[in-house]
């Protein structure tokens, strides 16, 4: 057996997080799945949380922990009952496998399984490694022309298509996002891809703003955290329209109060970013101009849609690359994920 590598997330005990490379045996495919040889995985905020803080929201890492859930790799060998994919097929990885038997995966929105396993969300291990199997109907073929690269990005894309059918992006629609992100970025890109007409983003940094022009916003504000009302003035008097549907991916406190000023009438406020747990919202506001205000919480059969948005040429993520390390030097990945060194935006590491 050929060792691997991978980077495992060990003995986190009190406030002491140890992070090591580490070799395991590689896996065997079970019955359904691929055993895939890894080659793109991208760092998201969440993997820097555990790699920090050995927690993210409500997921506490208690026991040794292998990161990555963007990713993509090759097929290296198959379950005896798959005849989907084949040896030497590049997949993107879904990274959520549902119980498809609970009330919720019943009903289609299975990203509300009650027994959902996903990659690098405690206690289940993430892709970041050399090996890794996975449920095949999960993984999903890229086209020659599509790179394992952005079969890695399909995750956060996902989210974005998502968020987007969350608040009903349609043709025509003026969209506000707030916070400029991958995550805010990516929803820019798929709000534009859904026939959006206007789309004005907001950030505190200057140098995401710059980002976000070169991907096409049609209008940048930079953030004013101070008076949320001031801030949706300034929004709305950026703009000669009022948005229909307001996509927040910032998290901050400052932005979801802001969102609900600067929001037309009737319109949706999608609620991706997370942060604090309790967050003041003039709720009146909201209600007495029937702004509906919805959660987002991953994504539901939203790969299939991610992957054709990419192959088509309807998107192009690999603007949102902005570093790339081998296995070996992840920490360095993570550490320049963490600080936004040099202008980070998407990090990836390169397992093959
Ligand atoms: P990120 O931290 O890179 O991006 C957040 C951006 O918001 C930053 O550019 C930051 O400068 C900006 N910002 C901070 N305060 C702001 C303010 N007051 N107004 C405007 N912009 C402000 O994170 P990301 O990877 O882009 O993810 C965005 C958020 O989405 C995070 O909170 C993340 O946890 C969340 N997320 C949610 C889901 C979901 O399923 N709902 C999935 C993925 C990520
Ligand atoms: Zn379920």
């Amino acid at each position: 057996t050929v060792i691997g590598d991978c980077p495992r997330k060990s003995g986190t005990s009190g406030h002491l997080t140890l992070w090591a490379l580490e070799n395991t045996t590689i896996p065997q495919p079970a019955k359904h799945e691929v055993q895939l040889r890894m080659k793109a995985v991208g760092i998201c905020g969440s993997d820097v949380h555990y790699w920090e803080h050995g927690q993210c929201g409500r997921f506490v890492v208690t026991s040794p922990m292998i990161l990555g859930h963007e990713a993509s790799g090759i097929v290296s060998a198959v379950g005896e009952a798959v005849t989907t994919l084949a040896v030497g097929d590049r997949v993107a990885i879904e990274p959520g496998i549902p119980c498809y038997f609970c009330s919720f995966c019943k009903e289609g929105r299975y990203n509300l399984c009650v027994d959902m396993k996903f990659n690098a969300t405690p206690p289940v291990d993430g892709s970041l490694r050399q090996f890794y199997c996975h449920p095949a109907n999960l993984c999903f073929k890229l086209p020659d022309h599509v790179s394992c690269e952005e079969g890695a990005l399909l995750e956060p894309l996902a989210v974005a298509v998502h968020s987007c059918r969350r608040g009903n992006v349609q043709l025509g629609s003026r969209v506000l996002i707030c916070g400029a992100g991958p995550i805010g970025l990516v929803c820019l890109l798929t709000a534009k891809a859904m026939g959006a007409e206007k789309v004005v983003i907001t950030d505190i940094l200057n140098s995401r703003l710059e980002v976000a022009k070169k991907l096409g916003a049609d209008v940048t504000v930079l953030a004013d955290i101070k008076d949320p009302q001031r801030m949706a003035e300034k929004i709305n008097a950026a703009c000669s329209w009022l948005p229909d549907v307001t996509i927040e991916c910032s998290g901050a406190a400052s932005s979801l109060q802001s969102a609900v000023f600067a929001t037309r009438p009737g319109g949706n406020i999608v609620t991706v970013g997370r942060g604090p747990r309790n967050v003041e919202v003039p709720i009146a506001d909201a209600s007495s101009r029937e702004i509906d205000i919805k959660g987002v919480f991953r994504y539901v059969n939203c790969y299939p849609t991610a992957l054709q948005m990419v192959a088509s040429g309807l998107v192009d993520v690999k603007p949102l690359i902005s570093h790339r390390f081998p296995l070996t030097e992840s920490v360095k990945a993570f550490e320049t994920a963490k600080s936004g060194a040099d202008s980070a935006i998407k990090v990836i590491i390169e397992c093959g």
